[in-house]
């Protein structure tokens, strides 16, 4: 089927009609790891008090007759209908703007989900966009698909949030799985889950919060995640930084930009500020706070 709408001025993919699943889109060449498919401003974006049905519908208002037909055509699921045409479709499909109460993107919406994503989106404040990222080397005709929800869950947890936030039963390549495979992969994810938390705690024991973030990130990446990678460098960085740590700090801004190449991209505003700090990390507001200078381990 051809590309209808906003889709259609994009080079990289198209919307299709996916059996079982309504649009999808998908990838119309190879696309390569770390690849920008798509930088998209929000149609609109509301503030918590603007977050109603009235709210929304005034947001709609304002669009231009061919963006409110791209509106009117986003996914409705069945328990949304009671909030109304404007909100229902608002819950349904916006996506986080920090500092808001969401924002609708007319492009970005048409992502499948899968708690195994091929890419990465983030919101990139500075530039007022949101990114979505090829996370893995895409062949021609593959899906694209994003995360709408938390990955680091077991399967029961994940597939009771989707359908609770979205009405739908997810049949992606991790929910699918049977077996001993399954109760691994439950397993690597309720653990990366429990280390993400626990690390940044860990800022006291940095030799710990290093051992516990490589554990995380290998644990992450045997699941053939990306998203959520690059905050584990991270969180070793601003130990680094803490206790300054000059060439570890150096080496975990170089492992941070390796990662989030594939997760924000490298047209970012956080892969640019990381990639000053790369540099000189005593630029990081955090340069020595733990008052005492201590080696952290490298990655
Ligand atoms: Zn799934």
């Amino acid at each position: 089927m051809a590309a209808q709408g906003p889709a259609a001025t994009a080079t990289a993919f198209e919307m299709v009609d996916i059996p079982g699943k309504g649009n999808g889109l998908v990838a119309t060449r190879n696309i390569k790891a770390g690849e920008q498919i798509l930088a998209e401003t929000p149609a609109f974006v509301v503030t918590p008090r603007e977050c109603t049905e009235a709210g929304i519908a005034a947001a709609v208002a304002k669009l231009s007759l061919s963006d409110r037909d791209v509106f009117y055509s986003l996914a409705l699921a069945d328990h949304l209908v009671p909030l109304g045409p404007h909100l229902g479709r608002f819950k349904n499909n916006s996506m986080e703007v920090y500092d808001t109460a969401g924002g609708v993107f007319l492009v970005g919406s048409r992502f499948n989900h899968s708690c195994a994503p091929n890419v990465s989106r983030r919101w990139d404040t500075p530039a007022a966009k949101m990114r979505f990222v090829a996370s893995f080397d895409i062949e021609q005709g593959t899906e694209l698909e994003i995360a709408y929800a938390v990955l680091c869950a077991p399967r029961d947890q994940r597939q009771q949030m989707l359908q609770r936030l979205f009405g739908f039963k997810c049949t992606c390549r991790a929910c699918t799985l049977t077996g001993d495979a399954q109760v691994k992969s439950d397993e690597r994810r309720a653990k990366t889950e429990i280390i993400r938390d626990l690390v940044p705690k860990l800022i006291a024991r940095p030799v710990k919060l290093v051992e516990l973030a490589k554990q995380g990130l290998a644990l992450i990446e045997e699941e053939g995640i990306v998203t959520g990678t690059a905050s584990f460098a991270w969180d070793c960085f601003q130990a680094a930084a803490a206790y300054g740590d000059v060439e570890s700090a150096k080496a975990w801004a170089v492992k941070n930009l390796e990662l989030q190449e594939r997760e924000a991209g490298v047209e970012s505003s956080e892969y640019k500020q990381v990639s000053q700090l790369q540099h000189n990390p005593r630029l990081h507001g955090s340069w020595g706070v733990a008052g005492r200078v201590q080696a952290v381990p490298k990655p």
